[in-house]
C-alpha cells in the first residue's frame, strides 16, 4: 500500500505550509485538496453560476480543468490556462469554497481525483476530511488546529506576502464563521480522525511542529 500522511485541521492552522515542507523532505507528493474546492469556486463565480445549484457544480466538478505546478516559492494552481494560485487565496474564493464543499455530490465528484494522488514514492495531503474520508486507511493522520485569533494572525500575514490587503478583525469572524460550517456541515465534517495525532499548535512555531510530525512519522 501506498503510503500517505494526511493532516487535516481548521482553516489557518498551518497544515498547508507545513504538508508541504514534509513532502518536500520526504520527497513525497502532496495534494492540497482545499485548493480543488476553491478553484471549482472560482470556475462557478467566473461562469456566475449559482453556489446552491448542486448539480451544475457537481458536473462542473467532474470535468474541473485543474492542475498543480511546483515553483520555488511554492504551489502554483492553475484553472485551464489561468494561474489562479493567488486569486484563489481570498477570503471571498475560501468562503465560495466552504458553500460548495457542502454539497454531497461536489465531494462525491472529487472523490476519485484526490485518491489518484496516491502514487508512489508517498502522499502528504492537507484539509478536512483526509483521514476521515478521502484517505481513512491512511499511514499517518494528523489534526492540526490552533486558536482563532492565533489562526486569523497567521492567514493576515499569509495574504501581506501576497500583496493581499487584509483586516484582522473581519478575518477573525470570517474563519470563525467558515470553521462553523465546516464542521456543522452533514458531509465530511471538519473533525479529527479518531486515529490521528491531535496537535494544536497555537503555542508552537512552525518549527516545532515540524519536528514533532517528523518524529511521529519516524
Ligand atoms: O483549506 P482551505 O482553506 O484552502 O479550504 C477551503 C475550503 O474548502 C474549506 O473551508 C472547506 O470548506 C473546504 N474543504 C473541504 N474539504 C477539504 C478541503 C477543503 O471541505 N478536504
Amino acid at each position: 500500500l501506498i503510503p500517505v500522511l494526511t493532516i487535516d485541521g481548521p482553516s489557518g492552522s498551518g497544515k498547508g505550509t507545513l504538508a508541504q515542507r514534509i513532502a518536500k523532505t520526504l520527497g513525497w507528493h502532496y495534494l492540497d485538496s482545499g485548493a480543488l474546492y476553491r478553484v471549482l469556486a472560482q470556475a462557478a463565480l467566473q461562469k456566475d453560476l449559482d453556489l446552491n445549484s448542486e448539480k451544475a457544480l457537481a458536473d462542473l466538478a467532474l470535468t474541473l480543468p485543474v492542475w498543480f505546478s511546483v515553483a520555488e516559492d511554492g504551489l502554483r494552481v492553475w484553472l485551464d490556462a489561468l494561474d489562479v494560485s493567488d486569486i484563489i487565496r481570498s477570503e471571498q474564493v475560501g468562503n465560495a469554497a466552504s458553500k460548495v464543499a457542502a454539497l454531497a455530490s461536489v465531494r462525491q465528484a472529487l472523490l476519485q481525483r484526490q485518491r489518484d494522488f496516491r502514487q508512489l514514492p508517498g502522499l502528504v495531503t492537507d484539509g478536512r476530511d483526509m483521514g476521515t474520508v478521502v484517505f481513512p486507511d491512511a499511514t499517518y493522520k494528523v489534526y492540526l488546529t490552533a486558536s482563532a485569533e492565533v489562526r486569523a494572525e497567521r492567514r493576515h500575514k499569509q495574504l501581506k506576502e501576497k500583496g493581499i490587503d487584509s483586516n484582522l478583525a473581519d478575518l477573525i469572524v470570517e474563519i470563525t464563521e467558515r470553521d462553523e460550517r465546516d464542521q456543522r456541515r452533514q458531509i465530511a465534517p471538519l473533525k479529527a480522525a479518531e486515529d490521528a495525532l491531535v496537535l494544536d499548535s497555537t503555542q508552537l512555531g512552525a518549527d516545532a511542529v515540524f519536528k514533532q510530525i517528523s518524529a511521529f512519522i519516524s
